[in-house]
């Protein structure tokens, strides 16, 4: 990371301590925070109009945040409450935008991080999008598929009154797939009588867009390709480490695959597999089977596949790799990890899930100068095909597959170089992702922003 002046750094500790002040014990906010402003205060130095609008501050405060009750019926008859939120974090550039995630860890912390995440995110795409984030500590782990209808029909009973297709437009996340935006789809539509895109994410026959599923997965090999190339390099005959095995970490996986490269492993919570001969097409089939249909774990690819190691309660990153791809979700990837992928040869990292990396893990791969995405650039393209079934579902058209795919590939270029124009210095041939992807976003909502007055 680069260093700053002493009058910088002490404006950035500042501004750390008063938002860490206005929000105690968020430690995930306060890290996807601190990392913009890391970037964005030295670069505002020189310009005051940001500086007086209190621009990022304004940012940092969510526009607004819903909590609510939700009151379920289990299997056996009993009452079950759990808390949903909505964090509307801004909406400068377009509606509110972004996912919902049902997971026992969720907590406000975990959806301002994200909301503000997408803010930016959203921003990089070009397309017009604010930042939103919510979910529940539901678990759907365990659950059966009836009371994952009755939790998702309780949820959309208190979340309609918030959104709408030109208000607020949310999607799937962690533990929200095809079956739960359905099931809350078919909620709306009845509590309302509106047939109209206040999801994406949706099955094809009521509005869904082709490409939607494997958007993130393939945008975060093509944000790679993009990087390789500015090296003269490719992705043929690279060895790959995911980890993940959900919607992200497959479709990552196909693409790589598609491109030539070899893809040695995947994870859940509960460990990671490691094929040595490579996952290949058929047993990719086989873990989007096991993991879409059959509900099942990771650690059963190795009695179908017994060349294969399960190694339990472990990560990836110690199996030595060219790219690494971390696709489960946040803080997965440490300082030690990182220290080790470079070690064993890693040459960049794309990452799927949302802020993966620590602070410290993104600081070992900038030192030692590896190709190195942020998430809110790399898993972009989710967002991105999204924004695509929004426009879909306004002119109550359907684009076919060459076309969403090609504009999801220019989508993903054109944020590469955004990242490029703003994250080189002169005489330097690194590029700063982070800082590139931080000022690309935060400039087309600062500028709305103050042009509101
Ligand atoms: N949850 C995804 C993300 O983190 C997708 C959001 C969306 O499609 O609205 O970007």
């Amino acid at each position: 990371m680069t260093q700053h002046s002493s009058a910088v750094q002490s404006e950035i500790d500042d501004f750390m301590q008063g938002l860490v002040r206005r929000n105690p014990g968020e430690s995930d906010f306060h890290q996807a925070v601190h990392e913009v402003a890391e970037t964005i205060i030295p670069y505002i130095q020189d310009k005051p109009i940001y500086k007086e609008a209190r621009v990022l501050e304004r940012m940092t405060e969510p526009d607004r945040i819903v909590s609510f009750r939700v009151c379920w019926e289990d299997d056996s008859g009993n009452v079950r409450v759990n808390r949903g939120y909505r964090v509307q974090c801004n909406n400068a550039i377009g509606p509110y935008k972004g996912g919902l995630r049902f997971h026992h860890d969720v907590t406000l912390s975990t959806l301002k991080f994200l909301a503000f995440e997408q803010t930016f995110k959203n921003s990089l795409t070009g397309l017009p999008m604010g930042g939103g984030k919510g979910g529940s500590d539901f678990n759907p782990k365990g659950k059966s598929d009836r009371e994952v209808m009755r939790f998702c029909q309780a949820f959309m009973t208190q979340l309609f009154r918030h959104i709408g297709a030109d208000t607020d437009v949310p999607a799937g996340d962690i533990g929200v797939g095809a079956r739960e935006i359905g099931y809350m789809f078919g909620q709306h539509k009845r509590l309302t009588n509106e047939f109209t895109g206040i999801l994406t994410g949706k099955g094809l026959e009521y509005g869904g867009s082709l490409v939607r599923t494997e958007a993130t997965g393939f945008g975060a090999v093509y944000m790679l390709e993009d990087m390789l190339k500015v090296r003269s390099q490719s992705i043929e005959g690279k060895t790959a480490v995911v980890s993940g095995s959900g919607n992200v970490a497959t479709y990552a996986s196909k693409k790589l695959i598609e491109l030539g490269a070899k893809v040695v492993t995947l994870s859940d919570s509960s460990g990671f597999i490691h094929d040595p001969e490579g996952i290949d097409e058929d047993k990719l089939a086989y873990v989007l089977d096991l993991k879409n249909v059959k509900r099942g774990r990771i650690s059963e690819y190795v009695s179908e596949y017994p060349q294969a190691s399960f190694h339990a309660g472990e990560r990836p990153w110690h199996v030595p790799c060219d790219l690494a791809f971390p696709c489960a979700t946040q803080n997965e990837l440490h300082e030690e990890d990182a220290l080790a992928l470079v070690k064993n040869g890693c040459i960049a990292v794309s990452e799927g899930a949302n802020m993966p990396t620590t602070a410290g893990g993104v600081e070992v791969f900038q030192k030692a100068r590896i190709m190195y995405a942020p998430s809110k650039a790399a898993n972009a393209g989710g967002v991105a095909v999204s924004g695509l079934e929004m426009s879909q579902n306004s002119a109550r058209i359907s684009w076919d597959e060459t076309n969403l795919n090609r504009q999801l590939r220019n989508i993903m270029q054109t944020i590469h170089d955004n990242c490029l124009e703003f994250g080189q210095d002169p005489g330097d041939d690194y590029i700063d992702y982070v800082r590139g992807a931080n000022i690309a976003g935060f400039n087309k909502v600062a500028n709305a922003m103050i042009a509101y007055g």
